[in-house]
């Protein structure tokens, strides 16, 4: 089947990109990588959209760095991500996150912007900017705004952008002496989306745990993570499974994915104590 859009047009600069959505009467849609968006049009699942081609805005694209944080462009794709220096310095937990999502050929298009709008739960870097405690940068028609991650997924490919609203970067604290960034999955397949996901910060504020492919979004585990600054593994696998609520589906049971839950917590702890699961 062939994919049936409203209308395409291309934006040199982010001006124009708002203005497109603006005059859009309520059809604008974002395409940049196109990895989601394209395949939901292909099968039909997104139809009628006038689409707002962000891809070869430059100014979209990069990562620098700003005092405490790096700011990664919107635009950056997956690739990228995983192959920058100030990333993989500040922010290893990306770059080792990058290795995860599908294949290379979707890395190499697919950007890091367009996988925290599309929002899917068993994504990888939403639950990455959750666990790090990352912000959204926003522009819309009337102004810019920041979102902090906690309260950017809301559902199932539902995030707090609005109407005519685009991510323009993501803003990440840079990793201090002493913290540790990783990030355990289990999928059927290596490329395929996880079955569950887990990303793990240690700070010297304490631990953040964010799982992912468990739920409509991905979900800090504040009770786990609290067992864990107490340094109580066992009460912390526990309290991670009675805080997520997982799906059942054609991939897995909701007991074997909470099941899987708590296997990754062990794994991520083993990493980051060096004593085995
Ligand atoms: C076979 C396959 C396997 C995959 N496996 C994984 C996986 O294991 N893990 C994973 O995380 N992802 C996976 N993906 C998804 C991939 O990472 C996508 O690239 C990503 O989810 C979307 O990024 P994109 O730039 O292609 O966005 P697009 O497809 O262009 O857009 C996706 C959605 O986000 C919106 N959007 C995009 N950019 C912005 C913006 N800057 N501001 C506002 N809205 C915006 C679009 O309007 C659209 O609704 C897979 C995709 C495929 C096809």
């Amino acid at each position: 089947m062939k994919a049936s859009a409203g209308g395409y047009a291309r934006a040199n600069d982010l001006r124009e990109a708002l203005d497109l959505l603006a005059n859009a009467d309520g059809q604008g849609r974002v395409l940049a990588g196109g990895q989601s968006l394209i395949a939901a049009m292909n099968m039909r699942l997104s139809t009628g959209d006038m689409l707002v081609d962000i891809s070869r805005i430059a100014e979209l694209a990069g990562v620098a760095e700003d005092g405490e944080t790096l700011r990664i462009g919107a635009l950056t794709r997956h690739a990228a991500v995983g192959a920058d220096p100030l990333v993989k310095t500040h922010v290893p937990l990306l770059a080792e996150a990058t290795g995860h999502i599908a294949h290379a050929a979707i890395r190499n298009r697919g950007t890091i912007g367009g996988a925290l709008s599309h929002a899917d739960p068993a994504a990888e870097f939403p639950a990455c900017a959750l666990a790090l405690g990352a912000s959204m940068e926003i522009a819309g028609p009337d102004g810019s705004r920041t979102v902090a991650a906690e309260d950017f997924f809301e559902d199932v490919f539902t995030t707090a952008l609005a109407e005519g609203e685009i991510l323009t970067a993501l803003t990440v604290p840079k990793q201090r002496p002493g913290e540790a960034q990783l990030i355990e999955e289990v999928a059927r397949r290596s490329g395929d989306y996880a079955l569950v996901g887990l990303c793990l910060v240690k700070r010297d504020a304490g631990h953040r745990v964010a799982l992912f492919s468990v739920g409509a979004t991905p979900i800090l585990a504040r009770a786990c993570m609290a067992r864990l600054d107490a340094g109580d593994l066992d009460g912390a696998v526990t309290a991670l499974q009675g805080e997520i609520d997982p799906p059942s589906d054609t991939q897995a049971s909701a007991a074997y994915r909470r099941h899987l839950a708590g296997v990754l917590l062990r794994r991520a702890m083993a990493r980051l104590t060096g004593v085995p699961a």
